[in-house]
């Protein structure tokens, strides 16, 4: 197949007029530019900004996040989600420690081991933070390829990923990979947009885009949709005592929100009465005062969305084991409460 000719000049060019200043930009040392790339998977750039800067206040380097305590790092990490995200940074700051005395290691393929760095993030911060030759394929410049190389192969397929990365190397300049790749990307993000809604006219490739010539461009790229996701009906009990506290329970340790705090919950579609037997058992007693019904909610994780619904309701008891009590003010600044809660969270945390 033919290309569409050398990309470099006019994208760098391009870049240097359009790239938005994002605070890791002016600052690009190997720290900051891992640590937004894991914020930005999954996360819009506008959303993970104040999330940054806090994180960076909190955290200013390697050492300090590997020695940041659990409760206190889910908390800068509250309202992000994928928690995994900000677990696989820690530990890999550790090892980071205890490896390579405290700087990310200059290379491709060590960067590889860390957990949660995956070839994407290892070629970001390879080629961003230190000039290295690597490509950094995410799912922007997989679009912009697919568009620019006219190429309908199934982008969500290993060996099209690996054709398309190849493409990624031939076009990036040995003088400048960390801006070429960001420029890629920046370009996917502002201008060849997903959901046919590329802005040609401000393309500054437009006149060796392939697909445009072609008319195939709201075509590509061609992906395998994704799987069906998994309903899960989820009965959630929003329990205060007498002092106003309320239960909170903590996830377990693997999984889904492994290690964070939730309102008391059952992960299966309970009536009220089945709800209120299990409190019993589990030693809480329900006062007289009628429980209220919540307002029904959904959050939709990668491959499952949960369908929640329950009671706000008065009980007295010792906290069961994994819960406690928790004021509003603790619920709002200690525990971490992940935003599949937002819709319960004013009322553990007094609106707070
Ligand atoms: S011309 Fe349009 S489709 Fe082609 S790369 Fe530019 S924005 Fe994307």
């Amino acid at each position: 197949m033919s290309g569409p000719g050398p990309i470099a000049p006019a994208l760098l060019a391009w870049f240097r007029q359009n790239a938005r200043a994002l605070p890791f930009r002016q600052d690009p040392t190997p720290y900051h530019i891992w640590v937004s790339e894991i914020m930005l998977q999954q996360t819009r750039v506008a959303a993970a900004l104040e999330h940054y800067r806090r994180f960076m206040e909190a955290l200013p380097d390697v050492p300090a996040l590997a020695a940041c305590p659990d409760e206190e790092l889910f908390k800068l990490w509250e309202g992000l989600g994928y928690y995994s995200r900000a677990r696989n940074l820690k530990k890999a700051a550790q090892l980071v420690c205890s490896e390579y005395g405290g700087q990310l290691p200059a290379s491709f393929e060590e960067l590889q081991k860390l957990p949660g760095v995956g070839e994407y993030t290892a070629g970001a911060i390879a080629s961003i933070a230190f000039g290295l030759p690597a490509p950094a394929v995410d799912g922007n410049v997989l679009r912009v390829f697919a568009r620019l190389y006219n190429d309908g192969s199934n982008i969500a397929d290993p060996a099209a990923k690996r054709l398309f990365t190849r493409r990624v190397m031939d076009q990036q300049p040995a003088d400048a990979p960390g801006p070429f790749n960001e420029a890629l990307m920046e370009l996917g993000a502002l201008v060849c947009l997903p959901g046919g809604a590329p802005l040609c006219g401000e393309c500054p490739l437009a006149d060796r885009c392939l697909a445009k010539a072609a008319g195939t461009l709201l075509e590509l790229p061609v992906k395998t949709p994704p799987k069906a996701r998994r309903v899960q009906p989820v009965t959630v009990l929003v329990a205060r005592n007498a002092r106003g506290e309320h239960l909170l329970q903590k996830r377990p340790e693997t999984g889904l929100l492994a290690g964070l705090w939730q309102p008391f919950l059952f992960e299966e579609k309970l009536t009220l009465d089945e709800a209120l037997a299990r409190l019993a058992a589990l030693g809480l007693s329900v006062s007289a005062a009628p429980p209220r019904p919540l307002k029904p909610a959904k959050h939709i994780f990668s491959h499952v969305e949960w369908r929640m619904a329950g009671w706000q309701l008065e009980a007295a008891g010792d906290a069961p084991a994994g819960c406690l009590w928790a004021s509003p003010e603790e619920a709002a600044g200690r525990y971490a409460l992940p935003g599949a809660f937002k819709a319960y969270r004013p009322l553990l945390t007094g609106g707070r």
